[in-house]
Order: C-alpha cells, then sequence, then structure tokens
C-alpha cells in the first residue's frame, strides 16, 4: 500500500505557483490577490479559512478576509460580493460553505463573477467544465485530479466508482474524470443514497478506483473494494473526541490498496491547492498572461 500524500503533494504545487508569481512580481505586476468571505464562526469553517490564508501566503498572494456574522442579511451578503466582483485588485472570491439557513446558498453562489469563482461552483463555470471547455474546475475534484496526476496513478480506460453525488465533490469529480480532460477518460459510476445496498457493492468491488465523499466515518470498509484498489477518500469528520477521520475505515482498508489517500493530510490539503492554482488562473487571465 502507499499513500497519496497530499500534503506533498500540495507543497509541490505550492512552491511551484511561489515561482510563476515570483516572476510575475519581479516584472512590475502586483500579487494575485484572493478574498474570503466568512460568515459567522462555525469552528470547521474557521479552521479551513485559516488554512486557505496561511496558503495565499505560501504561494506569493495577498488574501483579505471579510467577515459577517451568523446574522447577516442575505442583501448586505448579495451586496458585498458585487463590490467584489467589480474590484480589480481582487483576482478569486471564495463564500465558505455552510451558510446560515436564512441564506440562500445558491443565490450566492450564483452572484459570483464568474471570472472570479475559484470555487468553480458557478453555473458558468460547472457547465462550462461539464462541456470540456475551459473553466475553473471545482477545487475538491480538482485536487483528487492533481493528486492522482502526481502520483502517475493510472486513469485512463480504468472504472471509478464514486460514491456520493454532491454539487461541491461528488457530482464534479465524476464528470471530470469521464471526460476526456488531462486527467480523464476513466469509465465512471456514480452512487448515491438511492443506490441499492448491493448495486453498491457489486460496483465497489470491481472498481479499480474508488472515491468516497458521503461524511459518513468508516463507510467504506475492506469488503467493499478489491486488491489493489486506489481510495480517495474526501470525507472530514470529527468525532466527539475531536479526531478527525474519513470515510474509509482506513486501517482495515489500506492493507488492500494500491494507493489511498490519508485523512488529514489528503484531499483536504489538495483543495486548498486547486484553490491556489485557480486563483493563479484568474489573475493570469487579469493581465492577458496566457
Ligand atoms: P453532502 O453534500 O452531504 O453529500 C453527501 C452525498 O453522499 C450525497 O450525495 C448523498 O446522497 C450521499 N450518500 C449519503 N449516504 C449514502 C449512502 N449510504 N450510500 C451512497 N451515498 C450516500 O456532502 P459533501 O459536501 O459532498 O461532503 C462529503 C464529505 O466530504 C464530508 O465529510 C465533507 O466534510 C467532506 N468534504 C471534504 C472536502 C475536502 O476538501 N477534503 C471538501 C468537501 C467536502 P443523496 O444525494 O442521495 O443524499
Amino acid at each position: 500500500m502507499k499513500l497519496l500524500d497530499g500534503k506533498l503533494c500540495a507543497e509541490s504545487l505550492v512552491a511551484d505557483i511561489s515561482r510563476q508569481v515570483a516572476v510575475h512580481v519581479a516584472a512590475g505586476l502586483r500579487k494575485p490577490h484572493m478574498t474570503v468571505i466568512l460568515v459567522g464562526n462555525h469552528a470547521p469553517s474557521e479552521s479551513y479559512v485559516k488554512s486557505k490564508i496561511t496558503t495565499c501566503s505560501l504561494s506569493g498572494f495577498d488574501s483579505s478576509l471579510v467577515r459577517f456574522p451568523e446574522t447577516v442579511y442575505e442583501q448586505e451578503l448579495l451586496a458585498k460580493i458585487e463590490e467584489i466582483n467589480l474590484d480589480p485588485s481582487t483576482d478569486g472570491v471564495i463564500v465558505q460553505l455552510p451558510l446560515p439557513a436564512h441564506i440562500d446558498q445558491q443565490k450566492v453562489i450564483n452572484s459570483i463573477s464568474p471570472d472570479k469563482d475559484i470555487d468553480g461552483f458557478h453555473p458558468t463555470n460547472f457547465g462550462r467544465m461539464a462541456l470540456g471547455q475551459k473553466a475553473f474546475r471545482p477545487a475538491t475534484a480538482y485536487g483528487i485530479c492533481k493528486l492522482l496526476q502526481f502520483y502517475q496513478v493510472p486513469v485512463v480506460g480504468k472504472h471509478c466508482v464514486v460514491i456520493g453525488r454532491s454539487n461541491i465533490v461528488g457530482k464534479p469529480i465524476s464528470i471530470m474524470l469521464s471526460n476526456d480532460f488531462d486527467i480523464g477518460n476513466a469509465t465512471v459510476t456514480l452512487t448515491h443514497i438511492e443506490t441499492p445496498r448491493e448495486l453498491l457493492l457489486d460496483e465497489t468491488r470491481r472498481a479499480d478506483i474508488v472515491i468516497v465523499a458521503v461524511g459518513i466515518p468508516g463507510f467504506v470498509t475492506p469488503d467493499m473494494v478489491k486488491e489493489g484498489v486506489t481510495l480517495i477518500d474526501v470525507g472530514i469528520n470529527r468525532l466527539e473526541s475531536g479526531k478527525i477521520v474519513g470515510d474509509v475505515a482506513f486501517d482495515a482498508v489500506a492493507p488492500k490498496c494500491a494507493w489511498i489517500t490519508p485523512v488529514p493530510g489528503g484531499v483536504g490539503r489538495m483543495t486548498v491547492a486547486a484553490l491556489m492554482i485557480n486563483t493563479l488562473i484568474a489573475y493570469q487571465n487579469n493581465f492577458n498572461l496566457v
């Protein structure tokens, strides 16, 4: 079993980004700039935002954190996003999810300029990605692809099973790996809560690659996968003890895997690295560098 080390891969990508930024800055351009909007003080969101801001600094980017209280009116949030959309000094903007229940999450996502949508959640980017066109690719899915590429895990023609169909993880990764992309051309099955258990097991037991994003600790057990599988664990679950675990019963399943991602230190790190790549692309677009 070999680890798909997201920390190592992310550090390598970030180092490469910072070298590219240094070249642009030496040529007289300003640094790339990411703005993060955080509503409330949900502990996991605070920690994800902190990681994004720290990684901006390691990438050579400027960053801004805009905070709103949990009680913010939707209109106030939308007005701020409009202001950032029009601000030429910001290349990319993220609204940290989830948002409080009184705010329409999709409306907020739709209000972000597609040119600054580094999360890749706006319908324009998602649609362009699905059509195989140039787009900001959804960050977690893009991070998974970059990790597979970094470790040269074979993907083309492989049977890949995705468990979970959320708009931010399961759906985009299933589309991206089935598209004719630089990391793609797999044969993909997307499963969800209505997939009968027997069908799910039939699929996962013959899969070359299993990607799980359900948010249930220990969901993937050794009986569900074949020897030599590549297992990508997207889950981030906080146990009562405070320990962070994924969706895979890691210790039991790892011996059967050719490759497996750890949690933490796997996909989470890659999501942040992919956001940095998208921000650099947004910046290069702004300055017509690509
Ligand atoms: P989500 O929106 O809650 O979606 C979960 C998906 O799992 C849904 O599509 C659901 O199906 C499916 N599901 C639930 N139970 C299932 C079952 N028994 N069999 C098959 N499918 C089942 O979650 P998410 O936002 O994708 O996040 C999933 C996990 O990944 C969470 O732990 C989250 O914290 C983590 N995450 C990590 C990163 C990262 O950077 N590492 C990024 C995002 C999310 P239905 O659609 O039918 O309900």
